[in-house]
């Protein structure tokens, strides 16, 4: 089987679906390997490293493409009109497509339309025996680092405190606004700089793990917070008066904070406002926020997705998007292992293809097409 590794064209993606030590590992599989020229340069991967692995390196997207069984992206393709090239017109009818691919139900059509049976690795469900292939995870926790490492960049003072011969610099005041996979690592992250970490979600399961990592937890708890979580693991949508509540919590500790890191989501919605205007406006000149849940609009009111903002009174607000791909080189490394370990865990070694049995869970979970049917119950009967 042919598999095609394709240079990612989207704005703002530096990561790439397969790097030489995955793709020795597939052509091991009994593949071979296209991988379009340039696909490694921005996680900091020549064509010839590549090369030296096995692969095939293709001058386009079409010649990677041409005859290929599986396609790895790291994002969707990109359909007509979409840039310079239609990637889904030239992905060979029967392919099968693996990505975070975001799909609605127009691209899921468009999908099953071309005959490519695709899956969504996003859509994975959050269960141990998926744990390795779990995209969101492994780059949500890169995500967490990058975000502190960055705010650090970002604030004009330290985050230990200093005792020098000229004076003591105080340590800065971290808070971490949503404890999941990148909370949790930025909650690590800040401890290890140095910081006094704070931390808050609404899942009761979240206090536990923020406090075992050494921050204090600062929220707003009562009967409905008690079930905040869904069986799947993410926070429910609470009712306003809970988001009242928690406001005012929030609203009085955030003023004497240095740092707030924001990475709260709520699945399948926009992303909560935690921080209003009055909150940013109540922070000390020189404080940063950073708000990695910007790709779901942000939890703060004055977040610009993509761009960094300087509010009137002196708070940057880091509201970039596509927090993994400002660490590509690990973010790529750790999502091509991801996408691996889901090939060889479906994979039948004897027709050297891939195997996914239609009632296993994670299979479920993923697949969004399949002979050209649109198959993912959150898309099939859309
Ligand atoms: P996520 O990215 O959906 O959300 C980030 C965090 O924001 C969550 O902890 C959520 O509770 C929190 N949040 C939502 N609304 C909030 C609010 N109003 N205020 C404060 N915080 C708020 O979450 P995630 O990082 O993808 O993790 C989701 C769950 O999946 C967690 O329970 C995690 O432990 C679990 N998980 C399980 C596995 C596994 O077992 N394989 C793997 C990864 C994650």
């Amino acid at each position: 089987m042919r598999v095609a590794v394709l240079r990612e064209r989207r704005a703002a993606e530096t990561r790439v679906a397969a790097t030489p030590e995955t793709v020795k590992k597939i052509i091991a599989m009994g593949c071979t390997v296209s991988v379009e020229a340039g696909a490694g340069l921005s996680s900091g991967i020549p064509d010839a490293q590549y090369a030296e692995a096995g692969a095939e390196v293709a001058a386009d997207a079409a010649a990677a493409l041409a005859g290929a069984g599986l396609v790895l992206k790291v994002r969707a393709p990109l359909g007509a009109g979409e840039g310079e090239v239609d990637e889904l017109a030239l992905i060979p009818r029967g392919a099968v497509l693996i990505g975070t691919l975001q799909a609605d139900k127009a691209m899921a059509d468009a999908y099953a339309a071309a005959g490519i049976d695709a899956c969504a690795m996003e859509l994975a469900p959050r269960i141990t025996r998926a744990q390795s292939m779990d995209v969101l995870s492994s780059q949500a926790n890169l995500a967490g680092y990058r975000a502190v490492v960055e705010a650090a960049g970002a604030f004009d003072k330290a985050f230990p405190m200093l005792m020098t011969a000229a004076g003591t610099i105080s340590a800065a005041n971290v808070f971490v606004m949503g404890a999941g996979v990148a909370g949790l690592q930025a909650i690590a992250t800040a401890r290890r700089l140095g910081g006094r970490v704070s931390a808050t979600d609404v899942r009761p399961a979240a206090k536990e793990e923020i406090k075992s990592l050494g921050a204090s937890f600062v929220g707003y708890e009562d009967e409905e917070s008690k079930a905040a979580q869904t069986a799947g693991g993410y926070a429910k949508q609470l009712s306003a008066n809970f988001y009242a509540e928690q406001a005012k919590v929030v609203a009085a500790h955030i003023a004497k904070q240095d740092i707030v890191i924001c990475t709260a989501l709520v699945q399948g919605r926009k992303a909560p406002i935690l921080v209003t205007e009055a909150m940013v406006a109540s922070m000390k000149p020189g404080s940063v926020i950073v708000d990695i849940a910007a790709d779901a609009g942000g939890n703060v009111a004055v977040t610009q997705p993509g761009q960094e903002t300087l509010t009137a009174n002196g708070v940057k607000v880091l509201g970039f998007t596509n927090w993994p791909g400002r660490i590509p080189a690990a973010a790529s490394a750790l999502y091509a292992r991801n996408l691996l370990t889901f090939l060889t865990t479906f994979w039948d070694k004897e027709a050297k293809k891939p195997a996914m049995p239609a009632d296993d869970d994670i299979v479920k979970g993923v697949t969004l097409t399949r002979g050209g049917a649109v198959v993912h119950p959150s898309l099939a009967s859309a």
